[in-house]
């Protein structure tokens, strides 16, 4: 398996920019930015990264909010936040070995294994989901459990190239993407073709067995631009799970038996302290993140005084055309197409 495989890699392997000028921490950047997002989504991240902070010790000395604000619109933001905090964990080199990577936050066995493994050469296959899909297609396994699972590993593992254990894992990532994907698979192109059972039996994408797609729950949620004196009012996301270090518009889910319009005037008023009347609707919009949806009511509102304003959150009055200076949620950039039709 491994000469063919590698064989195929070296006449065929993808020119990605984190294959340029490798060192740990740039493998380290690229994997985390990698992780559930798009190869072609990464690449002028990835570049723009790398220009400002091209070393370890340049990101180390990085402020967050510069940071988060190169992450803008990658999504996903807990990835940022712990690769920044795990870079002042690290002390003087990068960790060389998986006891001391897997402590650090963000990294789990996958990223840890696929960064020992091509910038420190040691013999680890990092499996993620399409290297495990090509393991259950070799395999003829169409079950996902957890004994299948280990078998996959293991499979995976025993085959592993011990010369360079880097290309023999990035020849499986590059076969995932490129041949053998989940919804197509390119057999007749495929180096592995004579030993998975999957082509054999002539219907690989139906191995592993599909998931049903699961549904995500829609919020509707109603959010107001408010303007005072040509400003617009704009809030911090802190301390919270999820796009935590963001700005944002105020506004908030509308609770069962609220309309759009009593929903902003309370949200408002729970997070600003300000009081609106009567909120012109803009539009609405759909904007679906990993675990839920969200359809938003865009309103625009002007506060009857700015003295009562006091909100929990860090805020700041701003000129709408400098919004782009802070780092914002994808949806709200999609508030702001509508805002840019209605000028
Ligand atoms: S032969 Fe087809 S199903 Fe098997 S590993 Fe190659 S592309 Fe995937």
């Amino acid at each position: 398996m491994q000469n063919e495989l590698l064989n195929w890699f070296y006449l065929n392997k993808r020119n990605l920019p984190w294959r340029h000028g490798r060192s740990p921490y740039r493998i380290w950047v690229s994997e985390i930015m990698l992780q559930q997002t798009q190869v072609k989504t990464v690449i002028p991240y990835y570049k723009k990264w790398i220009k400002k902070y091209p070393t370890l010790n340049s990101f180390k000395e990085s402020k967050f909010d510069d940071v988060i604000k190169m992450w803008e619109g990658l999504g996903y933001y807990s990835r940022c936040k712990n690769m920044f905090n795990a870079a002042k964990l690290i002390k003087s080199s990068f960790p060389n070995n998986y006891d001391d990577l897997i402590k650090l936050p963000g990294i789990g066995d996958y990223t840890a294994k696929t960064i020992l493994a091509i910038a420190f050469k040691k013999n680890l296959v990092g499996i993620d989901t399409n290297l495990e899909r090509i393991g259950y297609r070799i395999l003829g396994l169409k079950t996902k459990t957890k004994r299948n699972q280990k078998r996959v590993i293991r499979f995976l593992e025993e085959n592993q190239c011990t010369k360079n254990p880097g290309d023999y894992n990035e020849a499986l990532m590059d076969l995932g993407s490129s041949l053998c994907k989940a919804s197509i698979a390119h057999c007749n192109e495929c180096p592995l073709k004579n030993i998975c059972k999957a082509y054999a039996r002539s219907s690989p994408t139906t191995y592993p067995t599909p998931k049903a797609s699961k549904k995500i729950p829609i919020y509707d949620v109603a959010i107001s631009v408010i303007e005072y004196q040509n400003k617009v009012l704009i809030t911090k996301r802190q301390n919270t799970k999820f796009l935590s270090g963001l700005w944002e518009f105020p506004g908030g889910k509308i609770e069962k038996n609220e309309t759009a319009v009593d929903a902003i005037i309370r949200e408002v008023k729970e997070e600003t302290n300000l009081t609106i009347s009567n909120p012109v609707f803009l539009g609405n919009i759909t904007h679906k993140y990993s675990h839920f949806g969200v359809n938003i009511s865009l309103f625009k509102s002007f506060p009857k005084s700015i003295k009562t304003l006091n909100s929990y959150r860090e805020h700041r009055w701003i000129k709408l055309k400098d919004i782009l200076n802070f780092p914002l949620p994808k949806a709200n950039h999609k508030m702001l197409d509508i805002l840019k039709k209605l000028n």
